[in-house]
């Protein structure tokens, strides 16, 4: 393991350096790997963000998207730049599966893994890591990794700033979810300091739906939700012709599980969808109710208490009915 001082030492020398995060990253993995790429990039470093697969549009507008390499549009050429790489930066994730297609080019590279990240049970991947598993976004730990680790607060222009404020924002559901601190808060108000426009942010990613995802997203409401009142539980299951219908793109989904735990006396809530590859399987829930447990238990995944996710090789109906069967040996968390 590299220490902080050691790190830091490494990093006053030009060096080749690959910046990635989980597949379909979200605000929180881009947020966290742009604001990487621009703080190492001003140092003089050579970065290139590599990231597993697309991601949704209303990231696009990110300050240093257009440099974002797609791993499978070129493979052989990012391959390339990730075995010539001297440190890897790996954020948002701390198992090499999250990164699905990287995963091998991840495990055979021999630059130093630095993993900057707030999911339970990292694999040990890594040579240098910032870890916690109650920071509310990987992004939360990219500022105190840059402003107190590495002491370059100075260091943090507008366009980092607003990587970062996106990284909170999105993963605190707008700064309201449980992981909200007034740590959290300061980190923010800091960020907008810094040059964050926090009200353009939030326009360019909540106020960026296409008419067709407002449409899929009453059409899901009316027809695909399912209220199992004795578990206080509701779920939406989502066939790949519903997609199809309503030309539903990466990103389109996010945040419709939230609907479901918006019903009153709702514990848990969960988003269960066909996509081409596997059934990907979205829960959600507050207070006790452990979703990284059944995720990483029945459905191949992990994630956080009240956040977590999953996927499975099985047809919609089956993993539907798994899902539900899950339910009764749960019921006194559920219900009490
Ligand atoms: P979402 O439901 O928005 O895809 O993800 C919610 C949380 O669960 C995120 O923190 C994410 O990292 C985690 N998560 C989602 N899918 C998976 C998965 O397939 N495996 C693991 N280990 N975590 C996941
Ligand atoms: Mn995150």
């Amino acid at each position: 393991m590299f220490t902080p001082e050691a790190l830091k030492g490494e990093l006053t020398e030009p060096k080749q350096i690959v910046v990635t995060t989980h597949h379909k990253p979200d605000g929180d993995a881009l947020g966290s790997s742009l604001a990487v790429y621009h703080w190492l990039k001003a140092k003089g470093h050579t970065v290139h963000v590599i990231v597993p697969s697309d991601f949704p549009a209303f990231l696009n507008w990110l300050p240093g998207r257009s440099d974002i390499r797609i791993y499978t549009e070129d493979k052989a050429a990012n391959d390339a730049l990730i075995a010539k790489a001297q440190f890897i930066f790996c954020l948002d994730f701390n198992g090499l599966g999250r990164i699905h297609a990287m995963e091998e080019a991840l495990r055979n590279a021999e630059g130093t893994k630095v993993m900057i990240d707030h999911h339970l049970d990292p694999e040990g991947f890594d040579s240098y890591r910032h870890w916690d598993s109650e920071a509310a976004a990987t992004a939360q730990l990219v500022y105190d990794f840059i402003a107190n680790i590495m002491d370059d607060h100075q260091a943090i222009t507008p366009e980092i700033a607003t990587c970062l404020y996106t990284g909170i924002m999105t993963d605190t559901g707008s700064f309201r979810f449980q992981t909200t601190t007034p740590l959290v808060h300061r980190i923010a108000a800091d960020l907008i300091t810094l040059g964050a426009k926090n009200w353009e942010i939030h326009e360019q990613v909540y106020n960026s739906f296409s008419e067709n995802r407002l449409k899929f997203l009453g059409f899901c409401l009316l027809n695909r939700l399912e209220v199992l009142h004795e578990y206080r539980t509701a779920l939406f299951s989502i066939s790949r012709h519903d997609l199809s219908r309503f030309q539903i793109t990466t990103g389109d989904t996010e945040g419709l599980v939230n609907y479901a735990l918006s019903i009153s006396g709702m514990r848990l809530a969960a988003l269960i969808v066909d996509r081409t590859e596997q059934v990907k399987l979205s829960l959600r829930s507050v207070g006790n109710f452990p979703c990284n447990e059944v995720c990483k238990k029945h459905f191949n995944g992990g994630g956080h208490r009240n956040a977590a996710g999953g996927n499975s090789n099985e047809p919609l109906p089956k993993v539907v009915a798994a899902f539900k069967s899950i339910l009764p040996a749960y019921k006194v968390l559920l219900t009490q």
